[in-house]
């Protein structure tokens, strides 16, 4: 892949061309339209099929409902939903009604599903039976969320069912897509709390995703012209509400490779799910990779039709990366990077020479290494903070451009409160975090959202969140917590608090520590490195 690298800047390849038109939406019906009778997409869990003409007539005739109902250009929806069939019909025909779309994590509480809402201020719903009692208890909050509507056979709660909407018979050729700008206007809201505080919006527009498939489709196509079997088939286990497996699974729909889907994960079934469709392409999560790197239930499948395997949203241990492609008999794990505000793609390893490393820039990116404390541009293997420039930039933070603007310097690279490295080759290490973002599971955790929670509790003075390193989950959030004076609390007493208000990945796993004093920098920050460092000491020194 050529790289070069001029006066400390490292660039990717030329880059890649993307369609004229610049609407997504207009992309994924082509593509639809071109997919004709084929196979689109498979539940795993059922065997249920659907092709690419199904899955276009289903959006075109939602498209137009949802017009009907009052839809317009730029109006925000969201979907809080499992992966299931529905999910991508709706994702489309927002797209061609010009509307925005936002995801919910179905896990999230009452509470969570309250901050994002509010942020992203959506007119419709789309709800799976899972998620609708949450967004149903939540709505009077909400006036202008003006539709729920419901996927699945039965109205659990009050709204509209999807079904009703798609039984119409639109004429696809009399369908028009509204006309949208693509650099400028907003596709899709993803949830992500920055380099700092609580969860934001991510405004990512038309062309952040249309760059985005452009981009994985260079990627397979440059490694599948040294393999010697074509990706016909993915696997998709990742939750399409998390923004890695809403792209990817947009993206890959749009390169005529079916998905096979899974509602969660489930070790037998995603086992026998690979063995049984042929999969040969699986997008992974650092967790997912610990599993087959490691769990005996894996011998017992044929997993050789796999020869693509991608790992990104966490850092994957070089010990695992070679375990789990001795086991599967493939030559490597293909590490990404990248995060939301730059549409999740940053680096891919192109060719599995060098363990530990993430890659090379993608097609277009620049990308320089900051020494934090001069604030100079590093040359190689010298170990700063990453800043990035590439049309993959988000269009900002909605409702908040100064906290965007702030991420960015005078010539447009955007920080990534990363720290690592580059070596001669223009190959990429992360080595740390300077961020306050903890990444269980690959799922986002703020520790501003844990520490106003904590703060929330009567018997706590002072405290600060970090993550504890964990082989199986990545990291594990942990509060250091400075008790007010004459309370008593307990370590479960806090996490049972904490649990009762956010969704499992907040939850404190990595436990509570008690402390007199929590680090922090003259004008009162906290200082997590220190925090962090703690938890290296043997605990009788706390
Ligand atoms: P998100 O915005 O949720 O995708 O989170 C992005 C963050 O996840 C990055 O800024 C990194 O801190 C972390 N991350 C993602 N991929 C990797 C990787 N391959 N190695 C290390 N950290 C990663």
């Amino acid at each position: 892949m050529a790289v070069s690298i001029h006066g400390n800047i490292v660039s990717g390849p030329r880059e890649v061309d993307i369609p004229a038109h610049l609407s997504f939406g207009q992309f994924l019906f082509d593509q639809l339209k071109e997919g004709g009778d084929n196979i689109a997409q498979i539940c795993g869990q059922t065997g249920e099929k659907v092709t690419y003409r199904d899955i276009l007539q289903k959006s075109v005739n939602l498209a137009v409902a949802l017009q009907r109902l009052g839809l317009k250009k730029g109006d925000v929806v969201s979907l809080a939903s499992e992966n299931r069939f529905e999910f991508t019909v709706a994702s489309l025909a927002v797209m061609y009604a010009g509307g925005v779309l936002s995801t919910l994590n179905i896990t999230y509480t009452p509470g969570e599903v309250v901050h994002v809402l509010s942020i992203t201020k959506p007119k419709f719903i789309f709800a799976s039976p899972l998620a609708a009692p949450n967004i149903e208890d939540v709505m009077p909050q909400f006036p202008y969320v003006e539709k729920l509507i419901l996927f699945g056979p039965v109205q659990i709660v009050p709204g509209i069912l999807y079904e009703d909407l798609i039984r119409q018979n639109v004429n696809i050729n009399d369908f028009t897509l509204v006309d949208v700008n693509g650099a400028e206007d907003t596709l899709g809201i993803m949830c992500s709390s920055g380099t700092t505080g609580l969860p934001k919006g991510v405004m990512l527009t038309h062309v952040n995703f249309l760059l985005l498939t452009a981009h994985l489709k260079y990627y397979l196509d440059t490694s599948m012209s040294k393999r010697k079997h074509s990706v016909k088939v993915m696997l998709s286990v990742i939750p399409w509400f998390h923004a890695y497996g809403f792209i990817t699974h947009l993206a890959i729909l749009s390169g005529h490779i079916e998905t096979v889907f899974l509602v969660g994960f489930q070790e037998e079934l995603f086992l026998q799910t690979i063995q049984n469709y042929k999969v040969n392409l699986l997008f992974l999560v650092p967790p997912l990779a610990v599993f087959l790197a490691k769990h005996p239930l894996v011998a017992k499948y044929n997993l050789s039709s796999l020869n693509e395997v991608w790992c990104g949203a966490a850092p994957l241990s070089s010990d695992i990366q070679k375990l789990v492609s001795q086991r599967i008999g493939l030559d490597f794990i293909r590490q990404g990077f990248g995060f939301t505000e730059m549409t999740m793609a940053c680096f891919v390893d192109m060719n599995g020479r060098k363990p530990g490393t993430c890659g090379t820039p993608g097609p277009g990116l620049k990308v320089k290494v900051v020494d934090i404390d001069s604030g100079k541009t590093l040359g190689p293997r010298k170990e700063g903070e990453l800043w990035f420039k590439s049309p993959l930039r988000m269009k900002g933070y909605m409702g908040d451009p100064a906290a965007g603007e702030a991420l960015f310097d005078s010539a447009g690279f955007i920080r990534s409160g990363d720290i690592g490295y580059y070596d001669e080759d223009g190959d990429f290490y992360i080595v740390d975090r300077l961020k306050e973002l903890i990444k269980y599971k690959g799922f986002q955790v703020a520790p501003a959202e844990l520490e106003a929670l904590l703060l929330k509790h009567s018997g706590v003075a002072e405290c600060g969140v970090v993550g504890v390193p964990d082989e199986a989950a990545g990291e594990l959030p942990l509060a250091f917590v400075v008790v007010q004076p004459g309370a008593k609390l307990t370590e479960q007493e806090l996490q049972e608090y904490v649990a009762k208000q956010v969704s499992p990945a907040k939850h404190l796993r990595g436990g509570v520590i008690f402390i007199k004093e929590i680090p922090k920098n003259p004008s009162g920050k906290i200082l997590r490195r220190e925090l962090r460092q703690m938890l290296k000491k043997p605990k009788s020194k706390l």
